[in-house]
């Protein structure tokens, strides 16, 4: 059975006409429910970790200044999120809650976490909807401890957009193998170096998103032989996406999933699903699109 993160307050109050698409958080789990692709036993309920699984990965003075409300108002404006207390308690939550997966994926195989893939924040600052980088800590988490017997982990980040501060935080790591493909001329504008970057022309199809992906990422797992993957999931991909600028179908999408999904399965791999962007207008698309990563994974393992 699948292992689910989530928590009602993954779903964050927001000014009216923000752009975040907040809601997917309270709909998704209930579509994924109502539909019985999972059952309520499924989910779990994630809670802030201990600072030290933060602070492996962010710079104390950061993490410091993010929870008493101390960040500047550049830097409050580039999160994308008014600060609050609340909020920061959220994204604490979510990266507990991709902790837990971490956990549990390496007892089941997989877990998914209903948010996260906070892939644009960087050790010492956020940007772009992302206060803290969950995959991240989960990946140093992973790794200072030896019990768990990890020693490489891969970072599949198919969400449209660079992960660059993902790539920035494990420049200089050696155990983390960071692929992210993403569209070439979308944010972040000022890309980072991922170990392994596909930066896509704009529109995109299915066919041709496939075919790289197929031929890449068997590639990849012969040569960096993981031993734990990260994916992240982003539906930013789709053609209906505003700021994505791809034109990958609601199936291309689905068979995306089914195919990293499969792969991991096939190869015995742990892994951590992380939903990460989506800003179709139309907020059914949204689920659809991410409700089908769970069902992948519910169909396969
Ligand atoms: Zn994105």
């Amino acid at each position: 059975m699948l292992s689910i993160a989530w928590a009602p307050l993954y779903a964050h109050p927001l000014p009216d006409n923000h752009r975040f698409p907040m809601l997917k958080y309270e709909l998704l789990p209930e579509q994924l429910l109502r539909e019985g692709t999972v059952p309520e036993s499924a989910f779990f309920m994630p809670v802030a970790p201990p600072a030290t699984d933060i602070l492996r990965t962010h710079e104390a003075e950061y993490y410091q200044r993010l929870c008493t409300g101390g960040l500047t108002r550049q830097e409050e404006r580039a999160t994308g999120f008014p600060w609050s207390t609340q909020l920061i308690e959220r994204e604490v939550t979510i990266l507990g809650g991709t902790l837990e997966c971490a956990r549990r994926a390496l007892q089941s195989g997989i877990a998914l976490n209903i948010a996260g893939g906070t892939h644009h924040a960087f050790r010492n600052r956020g940007e772009g909807f992302c206060l803290l980088n969950d995959q991240a800590a989960a990946a140093d988490y992973l790794l200072a401890h030896p019990e768990f017997n990890v020693r490489k982990v891969l970072i599949v980040d198919l969400d449209v957009h660079q992960g660059n501060g993902t790539a920035s935080i494990f420049q200089q790591e050696p155990c983390v193998f960071t692929f992210s493909m993403h569209g070439a001329r979308n944010y972040p504008h000022r890309k980072e170096q991922s170990d392994l970057d596909l930066p896509l022309p704009d529109n995109t199809d299915d066919a041709a998103y496939l075919t790289l992906l197929h031929n890449t990422l068997p590639r990849l797992l012969d040569e960096v032989q993981p031993d734990f993957v990260f994916y992240l999931s982003g539906v930013d991909v789709l053609a209906t996406d505003k700021l994505g600028h791809l034109a990958l179908s609601r199936e291309g999408c689905r068979q995306r999933d089914e195919y990293v999904l499969g792969l991991c399965h096939r190869h015995k791999l742990p892994v951590v699903v992380c939903m990460g962007g989506g800003y179709s207008p139309r907020i059914a698309d949204i689920i659809e699109a991410h409700a089908n990563t769970f069902r992948a994974a519910a169909a396969i393992w």
